[in-house]
């Protein structure tokens, strides 16, 4: 994968049933190219049975969705953009909007 997503990125859902929806990274997997969107692609669980703690009924929790389902969103311009990287004088690396040029932070 040529983008270095990172926790907090706003993100747009490509595929799915989120689909269209934008949402704030809250967890990534890259090793598994799995990505834990806030409030989206939610499914239900059934609380378990905790020792000494009595829960009932259900709960949502955010499934993964897979990396090639989501596009990051541009903070400058507010467009799912291509990413790229840029390396700055003193030799950091850092992430580059290609729709408006703009570094993403
Ligand atoms: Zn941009």
């Amino acid at each position: 994968m040529a983008f270095g997503i990172r926790r907090n990125d706003q993100v747009l859902i490509t595929a799915g049933k989120d689909r269209g929806k934008r949402g704030r990274v809250i967890r990534f997997e890259k090793k598994k190219n799995r990505v834990y969107v806030e409030g989206l692609n939610l499914v239900t669980r059934h609380l378990g049975h905790q020792r000494g703690v009595r829960q009932s009924g259900l709960t949502t929790q955010e499934a993964p969705l897979d990396m090639s389902n989501i596009r990051i969103v541009c903070p400058t311009c507010d467009k799912p953009s291509r990413i790229g990287t840029r390396i700055l004088e003193d030799g950091s690396k850092v992430r580059i909007c290609k729709a408006c040029d703009e570094v993403l932070e």
